[in-house]
């Protein structure tokens, strides 16, 4: 690391500021100096809060921010000092609703994620978080984990362990054990509830099922309900796009929860360009006092099952076994064979359905391409897959970048990867696990000029730390934990592809993880600095 000393010029005003800032533990221009573990000098400095930023230098030690301001007239050293002239220095990013693979070897370095910036994920979405969250939490403390991680408690994983995936309401003996392990997730750490209706078995809920164990969740100071909720507008007779997020809003304000809606976006070609109608229904949601919120990412595929997207709810009623007993009952399979014909053509036919199924005899293929070698219907190859179990699929543009844009406006839209870590011997996966934060910067900053770097980098950090109430993350200031990236905006990038998946993003610098260096000089250390967080 080459030493860098330069003179800088500030004006007035930033001496102002950063002198109000500085900690007076900090020497004066008279006293010895001071030495910190790390030094950035020269930086542009984004707070996350959406501010301009300054040019100003950023001292680290012992896992904390410890100063920002200007370091020769202050007489802060350090033996590592880094120049970042020309680099924006931010708050690490904050992953609103991830699916990291945290839990295997192959994943629980984080790499892909630390090379966009990212050093907080947010876990057990879409319904499926384990209530063993104790346990989780321990397992990422004992073997290591690349960034920090934040869990939920899911509604669909609570309801199949206690009910199965049957398709009906629970007793009341199954809700008190559903209630149970919703305290018992949040006695362990969660931050709140996810659920996944559009899922088997969140699907089978009702809302009045799902406010009862929001309610419980609500017992406990700050709790979130993460929602992917009912229908986002491509769902075989679903309630619609309107009456998915009005049951979205219910459940938080009928449970006490704050809310948040997961990848927050309009499906299917009928809700191109109806952006407005989705941020009209937060807006108005928020000025009568509901606290909700949405995240998203700048892709406009989808990743999900087959089952999901092409099978009706009903036919998956009791698990695979039962699955397999309807494909082999012709008048069942009659029926399953018409709504997958109707299905698939919401999503706008099976050469949009594109798997990303670690299978090496379907990765990269898509429907239509794997109908074909089989010499059958899409919705008889489908039948064919499924028997040996469900296979992750891609629905290629189900969204429109101009409602993606459209929302990236809000102020209360955070930014998500929804991306899962592929496995090892997966070559084809969906781009936003190796893209979704440097995408989103250059849709709407470094390509149009649509949204400032500060607003989106508020949106990458401070804003989902005020979300998830992370007292000491998410913001670039004095006494804040050092979860810390440098990034070159010349060079800040995403590389992935839907052709070409697994390409680090470029343009990282340098990423701290709780003070530790994880990206050094655009390189991963593979330290594993990440820690488990817990509610606050
Ligand atoms: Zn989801």
């Amino acid at each position: 690391m080459h030493v860098k000393k330069q003179r800088r010029f500030l004006s007035t005003i930033i001496l102002t500021v950063i002198a109000s800032a500085c900690s007076s533990e900090i020497a004066t221009n008279d006293e010895a100096a001071t030495e910190v573990q790390y030094l950035f000098v020269g930086g542009n400095v984004f707070d996350g809060s959406g501010s301009e930023p300054i040019i100003a230098d950023v001292g680290i030690s012992d896992g904390k921010i410890v100063f920002v301001g200007d370091a020769s007239s202050t007489n802060v050293t350090s033996a590592d000092t880094i120049d970042a002239s020309g680099l924006w220095v931010t708050p690490g990013f904050i992953d609103a609703h991830s699916h990291a693979v945290l839990d295997e070897d192959y994943g629980k370095d984080a790499i892909p994620y630390l090379y966009q910036g990212i050093t907080t994920v947010v876990l057990g979405v879409d319904g499926d978080g384990t209530s063993d969250v104790a346990d989780r939490l321990q397992s990422w403390q004992t073997n290591g984990i690349g960034t920090n991680g934040i869990l939920y408690v899911g509604h669909g994983h609570i309801r199949e362990a206690v009910m199965g995936t049957d398709n009906r309401a629970p007793t009341q003996g199954e809700l008190d054990a559903m209630h149970a392990l919703v305290r018992k997730g949040m006695d362990e750490g969660a931050f709140g509830l996810s659920t996944g209706l559009f899922y088997v078995p969140g699907t089978y809920a009702s809302t009045e099922e799902v406010i009862s164990l929001a309610q419980t969740a609500a017992e406990y100071e700050g709790a979130i309900y993460d929602t992917h909720d009912r229908d986002l507008g491509a769902v075989y007779e679903g309630v619609g796009y309107e009456a998915s997020v009005e049951e979205g809003i219910r459940i938080v304000e009928e449970s006490g929860l704050r809310g948040v809606f997961s990848h927050y976006n309009l499906q299917g070609a009928h809700n191109y360009g109806r952006g407005d109608v989705g941020a009209q229904y937060i807006n108005a949601a928020r000025s009568r006092g509901v606290d909700v919120w949405a995240a998203h990412h700048p892709y406009t595929a989808t990743q999900s099952n087959l089952r999901s997207y092409t099978i009706p709810d009903w036919a998956v009623a009791g698990g695979q076994d039962e699955l397999v007993a309807r494909f082999d009952d012709p008048e069942t399979a009659e029926q399953i064979t018409s709504a997958t014909n109707a299905m698939l053509q919401i999503r706008g036919g099976a050469d949009r359905i594109l798997f990303v199924d670690p299978d090496p005899e379907l990765n990269g293929k898509t429907l239509a391409q794997v109908s074909r070698e089989r010499e059958l219907e899409p919705a008889g190859a489908v039948q064919e897959i499924l028997r040996s179990g469900n296979k992750g699929v891609m629905n290629l543009q189900l969204y429109d970048d101009a409602n993606t844009e459209r929302l990236a406006q809000e102020a209360w839209m955070m930014t998500c990867t929804d991306g899962r870590t592929p496995r090892p011997d997966q070559p084809i996966t969906h781009p936003r696990t190796y893209g979704a934060f440097p995408k989103k910067m250059r849709m709407f900053v470094f390509e149009n000029n649509l949204l400032t770097p500060e607003f989106v980098i508020r949106s990458f950090s401070g804003l989902a730390a005020d979300f998830f109430r992370l007292p000491d993350r998410g913001y670039l200031r004095e006494g804040y934990v050092a979860d810390l990236v440098v990034l070159d905006p010349d060079k800040y990038r995403d590389l992935a592809t839907f052709e070409s998946p697994r390409q680090y993003s470029e343009g990282v610098v340098h990423v701290l993880v709780n003070g530790q260096s994880a990206v050094r000089d655009g390189k991963a250390t593979g330290a594993l600095a990440g820690l488990p967080l817990t509610r606050p």
